[in-house]
């Protein structure tokens, strides 16, 4: 399908390509086997400018958007989502700075995470808050030049590979949603710890770890934002960076279909090869429409957000939920076609139905999109009534 990209952004997502198919797909399952963190490849997609692609050219990006980021994820994530998290996080935890951050912190902060000079994560959840942030604990006091922050955030991405993190914590319990505030804080800050490497299901690759600060103390400026504003900063920055989880989940569903395809012209069954069963045929074109139809939904939301729209909440939740559930119904299926293969890890596809699940849980589960997606559509029924 044609999405009428611009010169610019198909060449983007051209360069992602190339990265992805030469390297990253021969070290995919090396990855996923190790677990480890994969620092060649970030290394390689800095040097090719593309953490630059949604910074300002003020602050020495390319001066792109949710567009262009999503591109890049897309096709990252089309040789391995859990890589592509690497690029993702940094993304997440750079939004607070580039949406609220001073001009002094941008100039401080941007042209380094542009150039994938240091590599970013946000963290707003805890273990008693995830669906529900407000129930944060962290907290931040402050004195003099300084604020404090004491607490634990959970399943951080990229904690203890990134350098700079975003952080919302409590500086007025007694404000409810008011009282929370954004801040920054770099990896080496004395009082700021990491936990152990969780093991998880799939995306084994990226980094997910607990961010403990014990009495950590920052400097005042490094709050984003004005105290009180904190939530305001996550739920836009999430608003932007859910297209961008959407774009995962098109670029793992697409991964797999292309195995898929691939796969069911070589294996033979009954003297024939499993692609010219009809059954097959429209497993395959059934895959095919789910993942053109999250496309579109997916690049609509990041053109929202590129207008300036007022909101992209809307458009960005319906995005996610739909490429998260279409990853998880396309990788199901590619397994199907693979049959026992699948099954296998040996083969590349089971890895893709497991790195898919996350799609549809983290950066707000599908379930609380819905809530978003309906509380809007009340909304606007009651302005017209
Ligand atoms: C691998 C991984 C990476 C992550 N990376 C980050 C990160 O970088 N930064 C960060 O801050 N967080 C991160 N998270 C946290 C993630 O965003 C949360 O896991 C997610 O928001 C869901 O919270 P929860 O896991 O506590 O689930 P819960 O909130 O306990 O929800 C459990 C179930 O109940 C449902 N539910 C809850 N409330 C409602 C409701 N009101 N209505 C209907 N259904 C409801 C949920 O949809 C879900 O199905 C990560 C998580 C994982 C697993």
């Amino acid at each position: 399908m044609n999405y009428f990209l611009t010169e610019e952004q198909l060449m983007i997502k051209e360069l992602a390509k190339k990265i992805a198919d030469e390297k990253i797909k021969p070290v995919a399952t090396q990855y996923d086997e190790s677990e480890e963190f994969a620092w060649p490849i970030m290394k390689t997609l800095a040097e090719s400018d593309l953490f630059g692609v949604y910074i300002p050219q003020e602050y020495e990006g390319l001066g792109g958007g949710t567009m262009e980021m999503c591109l890049v994820i897309e096709e990252l994530s089309r040789a391995c989502g859990a890589i592509a998290l690497g690029y993702a996080g940094t993304g997440l935890g750079t939004l607070p700075i580039l949406l609220y951050g001073s001009p002094e912190q941008k100039k401080k902060y941007l042209p380094d995470l542009g150039k994938g000079k240091k590599l970013a994560s946000f963290c707003i959840t805890e273990a008693e808050a995830g669906s529900d942030a407000g129930a944060i604990k962290t907290t931040a006091r402050k004195e003099g030049d300084k604020y404090i922050l004491n607490g634990t955030k959970q399943w951080i991405t990229n904690a203890g590979e990134a350098e700079i993190y975003t952080v919302i914590a409590m500086t007025d319990k007694s404000r409810g949603s008011r009282g929370a505030s954004a801040f920054m804080v770099e990896k080496g800050t004395k009082g700021m710890d990491f936990g152990k490497k969780e093991k998880k299901m799939g995306i084994r690759a990226s980094a997910t770890r607990e961010v403990i600060f014990t009495d950590c103390e920052i400097p005042a400026e490094n709050l984003i934002s004005r105290e009180g504003m904190g939530f305001i900063v996550a739920l836009k920055t999430l608003d932007i960076a859910r297209a961008g989880v959407g774009a995962q989940a098109v670029g793992i569903a697409q991964g797999a279909l292309d195995l898929a395809v691939e796969y069911s012209k070589t294996r033979k069954q009954f003297g024939q090869t499993i692609s010219s069963f009809q059954a097959v045929q429209h497993m395959l074109a059934d895959m095919a429409i789910q993942v053109e139809a999250a496309r579109a939904l997916v690049y609509a939301a990041a053109r929202t957000s590129d207008s300036g729209a007022k909101s992209v909440s809307k458009d960005a939740a319906m995005a996610k939920v739909f490429a998260s559930d279409a990853a998880m119904k396309v990788t199901t299926d590619a397994v199907q076609i693979f049959g026992g293969y699948g099954y296998m890890r040996d083969y590349p596809i089971e890895k893709y139905m497991r790195d898919a699940k996350i799609t549809q849980i983290y950066e707000g589960a599908n379930q609380i999109q819905k809530n978003i997606i309906a509380s809007h559509l009340i909304k606007e029924s009651l302005k017209k009534s």
